[in-house]
């Protein structure tokens, strides 16, 4: 006899994690035993029963959950008749509620059942199968609408989640037709749901591959093969949607087929975004990647590519090809003289007129600085390449008005052509750098096709470069010096440090050799730093050795001259050895003083302030100008050599060099005459009253042991008249 609350059959059948219990609400314990026996009576279905006694407590269980389904004795202490069904079913509706009945009492029942129950038994039939049967009816249903219920939520809430995403996903049967689309599907097919659905894919995902406008439902190459079989997991390509409204739109989709459990195809899924906006960024990012920012001409790396398509397209076809260097000259000074801005807008200003200047089917590149390449790609002749190269010299030559200056610039071209400079793209491009270098060595202004021989020259400088960056370390500079004199007195007036490399295998390399492979590679800096240092320091050493004291003149490029560190150095070099700033001269050539920028003005006042003298190198080379021997304060001027060589020979040449004497002489300037070589000349100069003169006829540069003896003589005798 079993007792409320038990919840055991005979034998009792574990409860499983989700089963749940039959609740049995009976007041009459021989029934509920017989009901228990009903329920258990078969092995291999048990049921797990809970009983109670009273409609409250069998209320109060049915609230906690876990009720499958409910027997009711409609007879109960606290309720009666139909009442009781329909408190129960008020308690939860959504569980099965089998009633069961006296005999006598079947309309009750019947009432109970239209009002929801799930069946009723009169008692006396509640026994065997017949009970077991409707149990399980009843528990089977439930459990179905259980599973029912949640696929429904889960299909809710795929949908939320996919109308939350920002991928846009839809799906198709397998005969391509839409069964399903999400928001953003909508939004970019320009597709509402409603009326997508049921039609063929393509007409809604329309695609158009690359530049073609074309719609091509096999774009979609989609979904099903012929037999079902052979398509792919998924795949994900890149294509272009037209939407409904005709806007076209980059997207990237991915389409996955979807099987069933046996494997056959039924139908697909189709995800796909907007990659418009990341594929403009990317077009950016890889035109930034192949562009010069400055000018906007494609950059070495495009550059090269063109080349390289060029050079097979011109194999194929048997044509030439050309490729130009061009550089400008000088652009340096104008950058340092005008400041970056203004060396910006002139480069911007060239590649505009380069671009100008060739076919379109052509290229003009930026490499780098004020280097320029350009690709001819259609060359007949060899002429065909000095025509535009000569072009180039002359459009480029044309005042550049940059922030209402006119600048003048020129180029120096070189130029490699294929096949006959070389195979491929490397080849030509180092040959023309290669002419290019010619270019500027035949004085810049002009253009240069590759000749063999300037390779071996170019490898040449290549190697001496190489070597010169070892050279101040390896201690192989030396000075010499030579003397200027007092060409009235014989006297010597002072000495100029002239320096000298002694190459370990070259043996003494000339400074016109290796001063500008210095000035272009940075060298010059520390090399500068050095001789200055080794001019005062034997000057200090002279003078301690009793010679007494002998002013040095230093020769100064214009790099070292542009450097912010050059007068600290120079008062460091002072303090160091002990020489009085009156007798260091620095000898600048006019393209120092030709920069004109304030800086220099500058840097020749601190020079000054400090008591250094100056002088101006090769005077009568560059363009001199009265207005800057007036406006800086110089104190000598060097007269080149290529006039006192002449004076004797051209009366146009001795004409000039006495209207120069007189000059410096008016403006107060010491005048010193370079590179006398004959005593006609040596008499033409003291005649016309130059002051001091220096050359091989009165001493050639010397080493300082000899130079020290020369001072011991201090005077030239048979020079005075
Ligand atoms: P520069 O300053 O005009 O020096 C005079 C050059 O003329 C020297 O050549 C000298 O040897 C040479 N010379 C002297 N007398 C005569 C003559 O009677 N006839 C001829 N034909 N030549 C004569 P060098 O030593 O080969 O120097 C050449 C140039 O190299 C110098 O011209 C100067 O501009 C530069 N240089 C030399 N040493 C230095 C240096 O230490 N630093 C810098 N920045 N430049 C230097
Ligand atoms: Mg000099
Ligand atoms: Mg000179």
């Amino acid at each position: 006899m079993p007792s409320p609350g038990l919840r055991t059959a005979k034998r009792p059948r574990k409860k499983k994690d989700g089963d749940e219990c039959v609740l049995l609400i009976e007041a009459d314990a021989d029934v509920a035993a017989e009901i228990f026996a009903a329920l258990n009576s078969a092995t291999e279905e048990q049921f797990h029963v809970e009983w109670v006694t009273e409609l409250s407590s069998g209320i109060e269980r049915l609230r906690k959950g876990g009720v499958g389904a409910v027997v009711l004795d409609l007879t109960l202490p606290d309720s009666h008749g139909v009442e009781s069904f329909d408190k129960l079913f008020q308690a939860s509706a959504r569980v099965p509620i089998l009633v069961l009945s006296e005999a006598d009492a079947e309309e009750m029942a019947r009432q109970a059942a239209h009002r929801g129950a799930h069946d009723y038994l009169a008692k006396n039939q509640s026994v065997g199968y017949r009970l077991r049967g409707v149990v399980r009816t009843m528990i089977e249903r439930r459990t179905a609408e259980a599973a029912v219920k949640a696929l429904v939520l889960q299909n809710e809430v795929a949908k939320l989640t996919l109308d939350a995403i920002e991928e846009a996903v839809l799906r198709t049967d397998i005969n391509g037709d839409i069964t399903y689309l999400n928001r953003m599907a909508e939004r970019l097919t320009g597709w509402c749901r409603r009326e997508a659905l049921g039609r063929p894919i393509a007409n809604v995902l329309r695609i158009t591959k690359g530049d073609s406008t074309s719609t091509n439902g096999e774009a979609l190459d989609i979904l099903i093969s012929e037999d079902g079989t052979a398509m792919p997991a998924a795949n994900c390509t890149t294509c272009v949607l037209v939407g409904r409204d005709g806007v076209e739109l980059g997207i990237e989709k991915t389409v996955t087929p979807i099987r069933d459990q046996d494997g056959v195809l039924t139908g697909s899924v189709v995800a796909f975004h907007d990659v418009s906006a990341a594929r403009a960024q990317s077009l950016e990012m890889s035109r930034l990647a192949q562009h010069d920012s400055l000018t906007g001409l494609p950059n070495r790396v495009l550059f090269n590519d063109r080349l390289k398509q060029a050079i097979s397209l011109a194999m194929r076809q048997d044509k030439q090809l050309a490729v130009m260097f061009v550089d400008l000259d000088q652009f340096k000074k104008i950058n340092d003289s005008l400041g970056h801005a203004v060396g910006d807008k002139l480069l911007q200003s060239v590649a505009g007129r380069l671009v100008d200047c060739v076919r379109r089917t052509d290229t003009v590149s930026r490499l780098g600085g004020d280097e320029f390449v350009v690709l001819l790609s259609q060359v007949e002749h060899e002429e065909d390449v000095a025509v535009s190269a000569r072009k180039i010299l002359r459009t480029l030559a044309a005042p550049h008005p940059v922030d209402n200056k006119n600048l003048d610039i020129s180029v120096s071209i070189g130029v490699s052509t294929y096949p006959s400079d070389g195979p491929d793209a490397e080849n030509l491009m180092d040959k023309a750098d290669t002419a290019m270098y010619e270019a500027k060595k035949q004085g810049r202004n002009n253009y240069q096709f590759f000749r063999r021989d300037m390779q071996v020259r170019l490898l040449d400088r290549q190697s001496l470069e190489a070597d010169l960056r070892y050279a101040l370390g390896r201690n192989e500079f030396l000075l010499h010096y030579q003397p200027k004199f007092n060409l009235q007195t014989g006297q010597i007036t002072g000495v100029e440090a002239l320096v000298r490399w002694v190459h370990p295998r070259r043996g003494l390399v000339a400074p016109a050799q290796f001063i500008p492979i210095a000035e272009e590679c940075g060298l010059i800096l520390p090399i500068g730093r050095w001789v200055l240092l080794e001019a005062c320091r034997q000057v200090r050493a002279w003078s301690d050795s009793g010679l007494g004291i002998v002013p040095v003149a230093v020769n100064v490029s214009a790099a070292e001259f542009g450097d912010k560190d050059f007068v600290s150095g120079v008062r460091a070099v002072l303090i160091a050895t002990g020489v009085e700033p009156r007798n260091l001269e620095l000898e600048l050539t006019e393209s120092v003083l030709m920069q004109d920028a304030e800086s220099t003005v500058r840097t020749l006042g601190a020079l000054k302030a400090m008591g250094v003298t100056l002088a101006i190198d090769d005077f009568g080379t560059g363009y001199s100008s009265f207005t800057y021997l007036r406006r800086f304060p110089v104190d000598a001027l060097k007269l080149d050599q290529s006039f006192v060589q002449e004076i004797t020979e051209d009366p146009g040449d001795a004409t000039i060099v006495s209207a120069m004497i007189n000059i410096g002489m008016s403006l107060n300037q010491r005048v010193i005459a370079e590179g006398v070589e004959t005593s006609a000349q040596l008499k033409f100069l003291q005649s016309h009253g130059c002051a001091e003169g220096q050359g091989h006829y009165l001493s050639h540069p010397v080493a300082a042991e000899q130079a020290a003896k020369l001072l011991e003589a201090g005077i030239q005798e048979g020079m005075v008249q």
